[in-house]
């Protein structure tokens, strides 16, 4: 019988309300350009230019109340704050008016990059692997279960060091929840233990060690986290 070279590593897993269950983690998905005002203030045509996928590593997240260390090679390093499904089931080509039922539950989160990373990939027609799939990339506070016939709407906020940075309305997403993981099903066999986060609005903007950031989203949850 064979056995492994070395002991694997922890398995990724995030806080569930309400359970000292833990949610373990098998992949991050990401969403881009997902609400018009971002798409916008990113330069660009929401008219013209339709969501999309990128992906993180699932150790990239990190929890509520964790430090999130400044991370190397950046000199522009960004909060996005953003909706996060959490799927309790997988499958491929998943209808949307089924995908509901995949959902295990719904999170608040922080889409990191590194913004002058990204923006050298795109100028560059380079992959943003470096600009968004790093350490410490993807914060996550605890996972609320979902309830049958949920609204996925409510107010969706980050303060930094007390000062509103980002606020709008899960609501304004372009791709709403059911639409993203059909799509995303058709790319990826999904599976339970996944993550995506579904884009952020607008008011993206840089962070500097030492910064106090504060998110939430009404009737989901909330996150707070400090960079070092
Ligand atoms: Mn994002």
């Amino acid at each position: 019988m064979s056995s492994f070279a070395f002991p694997p590593g922890p398995t990724p897993s995030v806080a569930i309300a309400g359970t000292e269950q833990r949610f373990p983690v098998h992949r991050i998905y990401c969403v881009g350009r997902n609400y018009a005002d971002h798409v916008r203030e990113m330069g660009g045509d929401p008219q013209r230019q339709a969501p999309f996928f990128f992906s993180k590593p699932p150790d990239a997240v990190v929890a509520s109340g964790a430090a999130v260390p400044y991370p190397p090679r950046t000199e522009n390093f960004h909060h996005e704050i953003e909706l996060v499904v959490a799927l309790g089931r997988g499958g491929r080509d998943i209808p949307s008016e089924r995908a509901l039922e995949r959902v295990f539950g719904y999170a608040v989160g922080i889409d990191f990059t590194r913004r002058d990373l990204q923006f050298a990939a795109r100028a560059s027609g380079q992959p943003w692997d470096t600009s968004k799939g790093f350490d410490h990339s993807a914060a996550i506070g605890a996972i609320k279960p979902a309830t049958a016939g949920q609204a996925l709407s409510g107010r969706i906020w980050l303060t930094v060091n007390g000062v509103m940075r980002q606020q709008a309305d899960i609501a304004e997403m372009v791709w709403k929840v059911p639409e993203i993981i059909a799509e995303l099903s058709t790319l990826f066999e999904l599976a339970a233990g996944d993550l995506v986060y579904t884009g952020t609005p607008a008011g993206i903007g840089p962070l500097q060690r030492g910064d106090r950031l504060a998110g939430g989203i009404d009737g989901i949850g909330t996150l707070e986290n400090t960079i070092v």
